[in-house]
């Protein structure tokens, strides 16, 4: 462990097991952090919890579904006990959208983007601030993985767009309770453009296999069209916002929204 942005913090990662989530922990780490990995596939969080304690810092890995109200109370119990304090919580799991059109997407498919991709965020936000609110020695930190379609609209993810969106304005509304409240808490939401992880593959794969492009190159391409910057983003693009959001560098920022999206939301 090289530097120390982040000593003494203890920071939580929901979806740590691959992509963004993955890279982030590994960051948080990197500076200085104590870092709990969750993630749905428990293999994949013990993975980069090893990762990290190899490099020399401290980490577990543990099994968390974002939807289930219970296990959240359990590991952040856990965290407590295990690391004393929690600091920093990036609630980063989420799943793709169906891809289908309004008029064909079942309720079923909406309900379940809605329960990872916002219900998850909600209950991180409601649990963690019971966490953090009587933080005294290190100011708590939560950090909600939006996107750009949160900010602008798309088609062919209605559900994906409504969950992010809301995303965006819940974390207003936690920065708000906060400090009228006088928690030592900040709450701020990133914005990614396209960003290369799993996520990223099986969607372009899925795009291919419905017929939407003739092959995974031509639709990596169409998606860096609309980036102006030139490329897609690397999961390292989006940790290193999230290690500033983390950090004491970024006390005055509350409700705020980070992009990192290469310019895509600026045309
Ligand atoms: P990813 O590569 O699919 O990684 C997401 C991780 O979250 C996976 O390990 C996944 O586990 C886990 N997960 C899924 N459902 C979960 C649940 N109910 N509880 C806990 N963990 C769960 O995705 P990513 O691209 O890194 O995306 C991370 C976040 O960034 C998401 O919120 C996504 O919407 C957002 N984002 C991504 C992009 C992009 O272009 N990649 C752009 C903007 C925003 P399994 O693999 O077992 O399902």
């Amino acid at each position: 462990m090289t530097q120390g942005r982040l000593l003494g913090k203890t920071a939580f990662v929901t979806g740590g097991g691959a992509g963004i989530g993955a890279a982030s922990a590994l960051s948080l780490a990197a500076h200085g952090a104590r870092v709990v990995v969750t993630d749905l596939d428990a293999a994949a969080a013990v993975a980069v919890a090893a990762q990290i304690t190899a490099a020399g810092g401290q980490a577990v890995g543990w099994h968390l579904d974002v939807t289930d109200e219970s296990e959240w109370e359990a590991r952040i119990q856990e965290t407590l006990g295990t690391f004393g304090a929690l600091t920093v919580l990036l609630n980063n799991a989420g799943i793709a959208p169906t891809a289908d059109l309004i008029e064909d997407l079942k309720l079923s498919d909406w309900r379940r983007t809605l329960a990872v991709n916002l219900d998850g965020v909600f209950l991180g936000v409601k649990h963690g601030i019971r966490a953090m609110k009587a933080n005294t020695a290190s100011a708590g930190s939560i950090i909600n993985v939006s996107s750009v379609y949160g900010i602008v609209g798309t088609t062919r993810a209605p559900d994906y767009v409504a969950a992010k969106g809301a995303v965006r304005l819940l974390t207003k509304a936690a920065a708000l309770e906060c400090s009228q409240s006088r928690y030592p808490i900040r709450v701020n939401s990133i914005h990614p453009g396209f960003i290369e992880t799993p996520m990223l593959s099986a969607g372009l794969s899925s795009m291919v296999q419905r017929g939407f492009f003739p092959n995974t190159d031509t639709a990596h391409q169409v998606l860096q069209s609309l980036h102006p910057i030139g490329r897609l983003g690397l999961p390292t693009d989006v940790a290193a916002a999230v290690v500033y959001l983390a950090s004491d560098e970024s006390a005055f920022m509350t409700g705020s929204e980070l992009v990192i999206d290469g310019g895509y939301t600026a045309q």
